[in-house]
């Protein structure tokens, strides 16, 4: 790749660790991020497994800590409060569902912004309008921010992607809705949680939760509930709070001061459940992996057939990693990987 110039957009986890690693092997690098800063919200990351290992090798891990949340577990409750069981922190060896180490998304996604400033430029209130891809790069074009021409662009925003969308079509041909919608948002602390996070199940395929925040006197709340496919629009919150209102209407517990908080609340986010195959179809020169056959077998009975398989491809002259578990389906040889150069040895990790 020639030009070593690197767009990346969206600002929350993924474009920022990205950023990091690509400014530390060369590549000059631009976030381009739709919010006017970077987006707070969301509740906790557990850092375990390949998460805590990428944050160790960038030295974050201290930071990540200071800004961890202190939690003693989950606890569930009923319609009238009463706790019905509890799973504290340090079950499974503190790997259960409330892990040893716990960061709010916002506060993950601040550090490792934090960490890039010095090398990667941040272009915030502007997003993606054009993509023009030839043999040499990508001409790129904003909505704000004038005319750019790169060497990749990578799309780390988000399950309703500009970038994916620009480069390979609809989101329905990429999205699957796993039959559960979610929202997060912050409210104020008016129930002692006593460093509990707290779940009510409700009826009908609804869970409520509270679970500590980072700041005093605030908590993060959430509504999550179980559905067939529905259509909203992303970026109408206000429609988004209604189809919660209608869902979670006459529910226990903490709810109604739930949905009544929610409509004042900083940082309101509301997306499905879903997987999605993260690529475009089939092009000359690379392959897919397939998907595990379990990760069918999890799939709701009402979802539709699934055509692609994992997102992961590179191109033929690369061997498929002794380490995959996957099997290579039928049908979808091929991938969207066009920049890469046939010859190309496969990148390792450093
Ligand atoms: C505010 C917020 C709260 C979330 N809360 C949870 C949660 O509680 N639990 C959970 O499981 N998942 C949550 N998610 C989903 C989230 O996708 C993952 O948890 C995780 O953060 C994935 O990281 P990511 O970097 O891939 O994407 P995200 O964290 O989703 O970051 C994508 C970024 O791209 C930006 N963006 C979107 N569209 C454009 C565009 N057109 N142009 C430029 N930038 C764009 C977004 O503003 C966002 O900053 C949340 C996402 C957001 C944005």
């Amino acid at each position: 790749m020639k030009n070593r110039d690197v767009l990346i957009s969206g600002a929350g986890i993924a474009g920022p660790a990205l950023a990091y690693w690509l400014s530390g092997h060369g590549f000059t690098t631009t976030v381009v991020e739709r919010a006017p800063a970077p987006r707070a919200g969301g509740q906790t990351v557990d850092l375990r497994g390949a998460g805590r290992t990428v944050i160790e090798r960038m030295g974050l891990m201290d930071r990540v800590r200071e800004v961890s949340v202190s939690q003693r577990g989950i606890a569930f409750v009923g319609a009238d409060g009463r706790i019905a069981a509890r799973m504290p922190t340090e079950l499974f060896g503190g790997e259960g569902i409330v892990s040893e180490v716990e960061v709010l998304r916002g506060d993950l996604g601040q550090v490792l912004y934090e960490a890039t400033v010095p090398a990667t430029e941040y272009l915030f209130d502007d997003t993606v309008r054009g993509l023009e891809q030839d043999d040499e790069g990508v001409t790129v074009t904003f909505e704000k921010a004038r005319p750019r021409r790169v060497g990749l662009v990578i799309g780390a925003d988000g399950l309703n992607s500009a970038v994916r969308g620009l480069a390979f079509g609809p989101h329905a041909q990429y999205v699957r809705p796993l039959g559960c919608y979610t929202a997060w948002f912050t409210v104020p602390a008016e129930l002692d949680l006593g460093g509990w996070f707290l779940m009510h199940n409700a009826p009908g395929g609804l869970v409520a939760s509270i679970r500590p925040g980072r700041v005093p006197g605030e908590v993060k709340a959430g509504l999550s509930f179980r559905s067939t496919p529905i259509d909203y629009d992303p970026r109408d919150t206000t429609s988004q709070m209604d189809i919660l209102a209608a869902r979670f209407s006459g529910a226990g517990w903490e709810v109604p001061r739930l949905l009544k908080a929610m409509r004042t609340a900083p940082d309101f986010f509301f997306d499905p459940i879903a997987r999605f195959a993260s690529t475009a179809g089939p092009a000359a020169g690379s392959r897919w992996l397939a998907t595990p056959a379990t990760a069918r077998r999890r799939l709701p009975a009402w979802a539709p057939a699934w055509p692609w398989s994992a997102p992961t491809c590179w191109p033929v002259s690369w061997p498929p990693p002794a380490a995959t578990t996957a099997r290579r389906s039928a049908g979808t040889s091929g991938c969207c990987a066009r920049t890469w150069p046939a010859a190309r040895s496969r990148p390792t990790a450093a």
